[in-house]
């Protein structure tokens, strides 16, 4: 990500002068600056030169779109900007567009404010012709209003960045879909050619048979040495450790992990997809390397589910280096005791231990389903507090994304799930959040996101240009079924 930059734009215009110009440069320069220094922002923004003409601003518009670095572009109107200049870069930009505005001054002088103030200080006026401009050639954009020096605002600034980001690594994402779909599935499938066109990622399919012999090139030594990463990470169940019963289990859980990750980093994926119904030549499905690889920043989906694997890793690289936790989570059963009702959500195996609370325990344990040997898997309570389930889904004709803000709660005592297990509660309530799920469409598997907001999912959505529904504290179950096309 470290090379990444989203470029910081200032338009203005000629008839200022260069005084003018000169000082709406320095501007820019202070402001810039004191973004960049705020800790906040997850890449740095780097200004340009200020814009003042059409030949300029299209060139700049076709530099950022060449520019693979280039994560996304902020535009500011320091001053006035006639918003013609603007048609012919901005009709073909396809980077994510950020509209900050805000204005150099925090405070008017009053005392002494007058008409050079006034032309220098025009973003009120300037940012609305630009406004005008962007909605009348239909830009798909974020607005963000506040001055630059006001934490929640560079919050916003912040998280708008971390989706620009996510977006900018979806770009080059690879898939590997190993095996097919869990068979007879309906919502884990979908169209692989429209969502490259819309989303930027792409998914191709590859035998198990391919990735067993990566996994058999695998070297002793380096399994030997995954088992002490485990060790220093994780209680390592005494079946597990070297001279117990099950050791063997445990190295070739390392094996199929180190084997799966040489698959990915050679092929250049970001993601995968694995399914427990084509196993051929594994000897237990693969949970371990599923979790740890998920931590790793890999997207991940099981049955074959290669939307969620995509998101997932969309929202991997949005959320680097923060803290909270982000997995692939389905939802598996519920507790509907009345004004206590909880979901279970969990997986087979593969839950990403970004999200527990505590020090994940490594177990081995019988599976009921798939006829291979026990496998090996993390076990963990994920964390309380607020979260949010999201779901991309294929309907035929367009993309929806359903998203649920929910609260992790304890995940009382299981002592018979050997499994990753999180417990929330949903918005505004069950009744109304799950029946909201239903007729969006929404699947049963998602991504989970303690650092993820609503506010971030809406902006993927409209930097993807895809239709997207929010069940949350506010949501009426009338108006919601009227907000969604086709309902
Ligand atoms: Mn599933």
């Amino acid at each position: 990500m470290s090379t990444q930059s989203i470029w910081f734009v200032t338009g203005s215009q000629h008839l200022y002068g260069p005084e003018t110009l000169k000082q709406v440069a320095e501007d820019t320069r202070q402001l810039v600056a004191s973004l960049n220094a705020s800790g906040q922002l997850p890449v740095a923004w780097v200004q340009t030169a200020t814009m003042t003409d059409t030949e300029a601003i299209t060139r700049l518009c076709r530099e950022a779109d060449a520019d693979e670095n280039c994560a996304g572009v902020v535009l500011w109107m320091h001053t006035f900007s006639p918003a013609k200049m603007w048609i012919k870069g901005l009709s073909t930009l396809r980077k994510p567009i950020l509209h900050f505005h805000t204005q150099f001054n925090r405070d008017l002088p009053w005392g002494c404010i007058d008409m050079d103030f006034m032309n220098l200080n025009q973003a009120a006026h300037g940012d609305r012709e630009a406004g005008h401009l962007h909605t009348r050639l239909g830009l798909r954009r974020k607005v963000v209003v506040g001055h630059w020096s006001d934490p929640s605002t560079v919050r916003e600034l912040a998280g708008w960045s971390r989706v620009a980001m996510g977006w900018h690594e979806l770009q080059r994402t690879k898939i590997a879909r190993f095996g097919d779909n869990m068979r007879f599935v309906s919502v884990t499938e979908g169209d692989k050619v429209a969502a490259e066109a819309q989303f930027g990622f792409s998914v191709n399919g590859f035998g198990v048979g391919d990735l067993v012999e990566r996994m058999q090139s695998v070297p002793d030594d380096a399994i030997d040495q995954m088992i002490e990463v485990y060790s220093d990470l994780y209680d390592v169940a005494p079946e597990l450790h070297l001279g117990g019963d099950r050791h063997d289990s445990l190295r070739d859980a390392a094996r199929q992990e180190l084997g799966i990750e040489a698959f990915l980093v050679e092929g250049g994926f970001g993601g995968f997809t694995t399914t427990f119904e084509d196993l051929h030549g594994l000897n237990q499905l693969p949970g371990l390397a599923c979790q740890r690889l998920m931590k790793k920043g890999y997207g991940f989906g099981a049955e074959g589910d290669w939307k969620t694997a995509a998101l997932l890793r969309f929202a991997k690289a949005a959320t680097a280096g923060q803290t909270g936790g982000t997995s692939f989570m389905e939802d598996y059963t519920y507790h509907m005791e009345g004004g206590n009702e909880l979901v279970l959500g969990s997986h087979m195996l593969e839950l990403c231990p970004s999200i527990s609370s505590g020090r994940p325990r490594l177990e081995v344990h019988p599976l009921g389903i798939g006829g291979k040997a026990d496998p090996v898997r993390l076990v963990f309570d994920a964390k309380v507090g607020p979260a949010l389930n999201a779901s991309l889904v294929d309907l035929g004709d367009r993309f929806r994304l359903i998203v649920n803000t929910v609260r992790g709660v304890e995940v009382p005592p299981m002592p018979l799930l050997p499994v990753g297990r999180a417990v929330w509660e949903v918005e505004p309530d069950f009744k109304t959040g799950l029946a909201a799920w239903i007729y969006a469409g929404g699947a049963h598997h998602t991504v989970y996101s303690y650092d993820l907001t609503a506010g971030q999912m809406e902006d993927f959505a409209v930097i993807a240009g895809i239709e997207a529904v929010f069940i949350d504290k506010d949501t009426n179950m009338r108006d919601f079924r009227r907000s969604m096309r086709g309902m």
